[in-house]
């Protein structure tokens, strides 16, 4: 089959690399990979593999129709529908033996009734809002939502779940407050209504850089795929995460055009002097949005060039005057490493005033992937 000239590679070792520094962060509490948006864009039936091999004892996706997907892949584990369910997917949660996240009381009747009518003892967690004041049942409405969840034969409370909203600013932030009100919640609910009953707050900033807040099971994104949370840069997480996505292109051509050109649509860029240009097949197309524009570089035979002119649909400019050895067909790398050079998602989520975990997902689900070990 003819490959697309834009390829992302995704290192399996360092998806391996990077559950393993978790693990020994958490000190053995148990993983939830979360592996939804296809896993940060690295594709969610790999990664589950991956993980699963390397011992996650769950996965979290947000919607049903993921959760389908992953259980028809092989993965044996549990699969916690985090984000979107209604009633009209409980028959899909029953029959792929999901685990369903319940917001509210709306629902327990009617999942009960679904577990009923086949027989089955459906784990259900339910999610609260400690502080994120995003999805969830309030703090102080749970201890009926809980009354609710216990007293259905056909329903288990596995878990209470809540989410930090400033994990990632351990300064500023106020997850030792967030922490404190859900323990306190869960404090005041009877023994008898939390049998087996698992909490879980903290995501990969929750680990990182709230005390304490591992509980019963953590729920890491971003720390797997070599990434710290918003703003914590690997190092300062005391592993050694290895970003596990590159994204590489092909240079089309390259022509030397003289002072005064305008480059690309709008002629956002005009050369002050004879310039060496490479033209590479990437585009917003690509997930390598327009906003990038005259601001993000790449690396050519290990060093750095900067992007000029318009990002249009399938084509961008680079400037490679310094870089007399460019030739057609060179490997032109936006995300990763080349040589001793190497730009992160961080890096690009700056030039483009976002977080990696969307640089992460554009990338990915826009380009054919590819695995290396
Ligand atoms: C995505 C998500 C996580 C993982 O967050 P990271 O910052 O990527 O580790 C954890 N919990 C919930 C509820 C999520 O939706």
């Amino acid at each position: 089959m003819t490959k697309s000239l834009n390829r992302v590679v995704v290192s399996r070792s360092a998806l391996i690399n990077n559950f393993n520094v978790c693990v020994r962060k958490c000190g053995g509490i148990p993983i939830m990979a979360m592996v939804k948006a296809d896993a940060y864009g690295h594709g969610m039936e790999e990664c589950a593999r991956v993980f699963a091999r390397s011992g996650a004892k769950a996965f979290g996706v947000a919607e049903v129709v993921e959760g389908v997907r992953l259980r028809r892949s092989g993965i044996r584990e549990p699969i916690f529908i985090l984000a979107g369910l209604l009633p009209e997917f409980f028959e899909a949660v029953i029959d792929y033996d999901l685990t369903p996240v319940l917001v509210d009381g709306e629902m327990v009747e009617s999942l009960a009734a679904e577990a009923d009518a086949h027989g089955k003892k459906l784990n259900v967690h339910l999610k609260v809002d400690a502080g994120m004041g995003r999805q969830g049942c309030r703090l102080s409405d749970a201890p009926a939502v809980v009354r609710r969840i216990v007293r259905r034969d056909s329903l288990h409370l596995a878990g209470l779940m809540a989410h930090f909203p400033m994990a990632d600013d351990p300064v500023h932030g106020n997850s030792d407050r967030v922490l404190a009100d859900f323990l306190q919640m869960a404090n005041k609910l009877q023994r008898t209504q939390l049998k087996d009953c698992r909490l879980h707050i903290a995501n990969s900033g929750g680990i990182f850089s709230v005390g304490g807040a591992e509980l019963d099971m953590v729920r890491l994104g971003i720390s797997l795929y070599g990434y710290g949370a918003d703003g914590i840069e690997p190092g300062m997480t005391g592993g050694r995460l290895q970003p596990a996505m590159s994204f590489v292109s092909r240079v089309l051509q390259v022509r030397e055009v003289p002072a005064g050109t305008g480059l690309g649509y709008g002629h956002l860029f005009t050369t002050s002097k004879t310039t060496r240009l490479a033209v590479l097949p990437v585009g917003y197309e690509d997930g390598y949005l327009r906003v990038l524009s005259n601001k993000a570089e790449v690396l050519l035979h290990g060093r750095r060039a900067p992007v000029v002119g318009r990002i249009s649909m399938n084509l961008s400019l680079v400037d490679v005057s310094e870089i007399q050895e460019v030739r057609p067909g060179d490997e032109a790398v936006l995300l990763g490493r080349q040589g001793n050079e190497r730009i992160s998602a961080d890096e690009i989520a700056g030039w483009m005033e976002t977080i990696s975990y969307e640089v992460l997902c554009l990338f990915g689900h826009c380009n054919t992937r590819e695995y290396r070990e």
